[in-house]
């Protein structure tokens, strides 16, 4: 199991790396035709430009393959480290071949871009095992004596950038020795301290990835054991629920004062934690459905049957409910009973924490590719303090004024995993005894998102 997340990470990571490289890549090319205008035509400097030109053709139709094959490793179902290792292998030595072609063609040691090589070093480092790494250092350094000695012992042409020099370093084989040793081990000390931070990062990156798969294994124990227990209670809860209901109603017999009254605390009671061990439910199961089935929906028909439910609750309190859904909203594509869900717990709440006679409203518009829903209240609003842990479980805000509102403290919680499971977002904005604004935001194509 760890090997194949190991491999899976290593196969990434060059992935990775190779699209990066092909960007880098653009970039360089750009570098080259800047560098030769700047040189050429503004500093005067005599350039082979046409010798030139042809190279950094030649490394744009590179680029292009390069990008093609990496387009179809990309689609491949299983991506294969031995094809991802031929592909980095191949760009870095088509990248050093045509950097000592450009440097050939551009006086060839006396070039101060020779040390340019030290990035593709850097590069070959990072992206390979340091044994592969070490090939391709190895393959520079062939290049950079061949280049320099050849055009030192005369073996190819020395083509100098015409800067009427009394020194010709290209011939001078002290300077060529001394310039090999520095650079030689330039590029293999590079390499090596390269190599070095980057298997520290990777072997890092690789504890965390371990560490953050034993959490969700760890967190996922946890839900499995809460639904069980949350189950099991919800059904001796349903079963005490259902011994006081036919008592009260007075079916078994006519009841005194005292045992009525401390019978309907009874009822209260349970019927407030049958909703709490339903909320629990819902959470705790959202957590550990892992295959939801989207569907498309209509979000106006939707709205139209939360309000039937909502309207008797907010008549209850005489609070008026207004909606309001902007033309053109239609079809989205996600769950609908979790989005109604979603929709009746913010609807209750403002009901809930808005005083009697007050007013709330639902509106429903655009936005990009997503519908905003809007829930309005005028009640009691939010401590500012507290607004960044309302959408936590079981945080309850200490509401003075409406104390004797019940609640799990699960009801946003809900909402904030329903908006996460449809790649979308809520947040809130509110006063303390101006209102609420709740802002519901579910994108119209579902892309199913790991709930945090
Ligand atoms: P609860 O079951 O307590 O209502 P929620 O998760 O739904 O739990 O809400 C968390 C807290 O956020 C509530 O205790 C309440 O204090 C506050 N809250 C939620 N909605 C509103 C609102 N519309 N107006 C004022 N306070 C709200």
């Amino acid at each position: 199991m760890t090997e194949k997340i190991n491999m899976t990470t290593q196969e990434d990571h060059l992935l990775d790396g190779l699209v990066w490289l092909i960007r880098l890549r653009w970039i360089a090319i750009a570098g080259i035709l800047i560098t030769v205008l700047i040189t050429a035509w503004i500093l005067n400097i005599k350039l082979l430009v046409v010798q030139i030109y042809a190279i950094a053709f030649i490394f744009f139709i590179f680029n292009i393959i390069f990008l093609y094959r990496l387009n179809i490793l990309k689609k491949a179902s299983s991506k294969s480290i031995r094809a991802l290792n031929f592909q980095a292998h191949f760009q870095i030595s088509i990248d050093l071949v045509c950097l000592t072609a450009l440097l050939h063609f551009t006086a060839g040691i006396e070039n101060p871009f020779i040390f340019y090589y030290i990035f593709h070093v850097i590069i070959a480092s990072i992206l390979l095992e340091q044994r592969e790494a070490f090939f391709q250092i190895t393959f520079a350094v062939i290049l950079f004596l061949g280049v320099s000695y050849g055009e030192c012992f005369g073996l190819i042409k020395h083509h100098s950038l015409g800067l009427n020099s009394p020194f010709a370093l290209y011939n001078n084989k002290i300077y060529v020795f001394g310039l090999s040793i520095v650079f030689i081990s330039t590029l293999y000390i590079s390499s090596y301290m390269a190599a070095s931070i980057s298997k520290k990062l990777r072997k890092r990156e690789q504890s965390l990835r371990d560490a953050n798969r034993l959490l969700k294994e760890k967190e996922t124990i946890k839900s499995r054991y809460v639904l069980k227990v949350t189950h099991d209670i919800k059904e001796d809860l349903a079963a005490i629920y259902g011994c006081i209901e036919p008592v009260i109603t007075g079916i078994i017999g006519t009841l005194i004062e005292p045992q009525e009254t401390m019978l309907k605390r009874a009822q209260r009671r349970s019927k407030f934690l049958i909703r709490y061990v339903n909320d629990l439910l819902v959470v705790t199961n959202m957590k550990l459905t892992k295959n939801l089935k989207s569907i498309k929906f209509s979000i106006p028909q939707i709205v139209t049957d939360v309000s039937d439910h909502i309207l008797e609750h907010a008549d209850k309190k005489n609070i008026s409910y207004e909606v309001e859904i902007d033309s053109g909203i239609d079809e989205i594509e996600g769950i609908p009973e979790s989005i109604k869900q979603a929709l009746i717990n913010l609807l209750m709440n403002a009901i809930k924490y808005t005083p009697d006679s007050g007013k709330i409203s639902l509106n429903v518009q655009q936005k990009n590719k997503s519908v905003l829903i809007k829930i309005k209240d005028n009640g009691v609003g939010i401590p500012k303090n507290s607004l960044p842990k309302i959408f936590d479980e079981f945080y309850r805000v200490e509401n003075s004024k409406l104390n004797d509102a019940q609640g799990s403290g699960l009801g946003l919680a809900i909402v904030k995993q329903i908006a996460q499971m449809h790649g979308g977002n809520v947040h809130v904005e509110s006063e303390v005894d101006v209102g609420s604004t709740f802002y519901l935001e579910i994108p119209y194509n579902f892309k199913r998102q790991d709930i945090t």
